[in-house]
């Protein structure tokens, strides 16, 4: 199983903002920049030549709606929507996944050294205290509210 499956099944904590049949989306652990959140499949493939067409197109959406949703929560401008394409492509854990992580307003050197402190600390990046797990959650509750509304 991958570390995204016992998220999905509630064996570990997640701060979902949406889940459906087809996928979910959680804040990542590790952000690399306020609101950065993961959109997976719940079918535990490795790239996303794997998926059905039906299936990518669903998780773009979703993608899509969450970067959408940022912007309305957070504040964000706009977003990168990033998939690390197997492991020679940077690739952690090896479940596809789609990244949706904000960019705001002046924050290039931030984001810069999220970057950098993202990739020293993909070791430990599984330990989270209780004040982040808050701000995750909390910032996860204003995502999915954001999503909710937006819904046709
Ligand atoms: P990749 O490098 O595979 O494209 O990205 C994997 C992402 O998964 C990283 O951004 C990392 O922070 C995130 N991640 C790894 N383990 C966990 C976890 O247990 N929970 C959450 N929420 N994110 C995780």
């Amino acid at each position: 199983m991958t570390i995204f499956q016992h998220l999905m099944h509630g064996a570990l904590p997640a701060s979902f903002v949406h889940q459906d049949d087809c996928c979910v989306a959680f804040m990542d652990i590790n952000p690399m920049s306020p609101g950065h959140v993961l959109v997976v499949p719940r079918q535990a493939v490795v790239t996303l030549a794997e998926l059905d067409a039906a299936t990518r197109a669903h998780l773009l959406d979703v993608a899509v709606r969450i970067g959408q949703a940022q912007q309305h929560a957070l504040g964000s401008l706009a977003q990168h929507v990033l998939v690390n394409d197997g492991k020679a492509a940077s690739q952690t854990v090896p479940h596809v996944h789609i990244h949706v992580i904000p960019r705001y307003r002046g924050d290039v050197l931030k984001a810069l050294s999220h970057v950098l402190w993202h990739v020293a600390t993909l070791p430990w990046q599984r330990a989270v205290s209780d004040e982040k797990r808050q701000r995750l959650d909390a910032q996860a509750v204003r995502i999915a509210a954001a999503l909710a509304a937006a819904m046709p």
